[in-house]
């Protein structure tokens, strides 16, 4: 089992080597920072699918960049950036960190985490269709909260370029093989 492991994850990187992207998907987390926003810019117009947090992870947000406001300000600054975005008719989506450990999965705060992504982004003017999951972690009732705030798909990281899409629950599980996370282009 070990060894068809590591035979399957030489082969992904072979073929990872040869795939094209199909989709550029950006995952936008730092952008309150001024210095991040800046540097964002440049992507403006590529193609990106821009798959922004909301102040639904604004705690997340705060440990992992050194976010210096507070959640009011926060929530301020990412509306007006997102804003911008919109302006430059960039395609924006929803990203969401749940939690890291799928031992710890708790639907009532997946719930109160969806309800407050999905009426900021709405409060903007925006109703996402796509969802890509932090850390990668969803679960079943992932799944059932996003079908009911109207998302269709939910995009997963895999290793392997050459993985189709599958439906799971009426949902469209969509899988990337290559990303970029805006904090790593600083
Ligand atoms: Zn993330």
């Amino acid at each position: 089992m070990k060894l068809k492991k590591s035979l399957d994850e030489f082969m992904f990187k072979i073929l990872r080597k040869f795939a094209k992207v199909k989709e550029k998907t950006l995952h936008a987390e730092a952008l309150v920072r001024d210095d991040m926003w800046k540097k964002l810019q440049n992507l403006l117009g590529k193609g990106y699918i821009w798959f922004v947090v909301t102040p639904a992870n604004y705690e997340y947000c705060k440990s992992y960049f050194n976010i210096k406001q507070d959640k009011a300000q926060f929530t301020h600054i990412l509306a007006k950036r997102i804003e911008i975005l919109k302006k430059y008719n960039e395609e924006i989506q929803l990203h969401i960190h749940l939690c890291n450990v799928p031992a710890f999965f708790d639907n009532k705060l997946q719930d109160e985490k969806f309800e407050e992504s999905m009426k900021f982004l709405n409060s903007l003017g925006i109703n996402p269709t796509k969802c890509a999951p932090g850390w990668r972690q969803y679960n079943d009732y992932t799944i059932e909260l996003a079908k009911k705030y109207g998302i269709k798909w939910i995009y997963d990281y895999t290793k392997n370029p050459r993985k189709k899409p599958v439906i799971k629950d009426g949902l469209i599980i969509n899988y990337y093989w290559k990303f970029w996370h805006d904090y790593e282009l600083i």
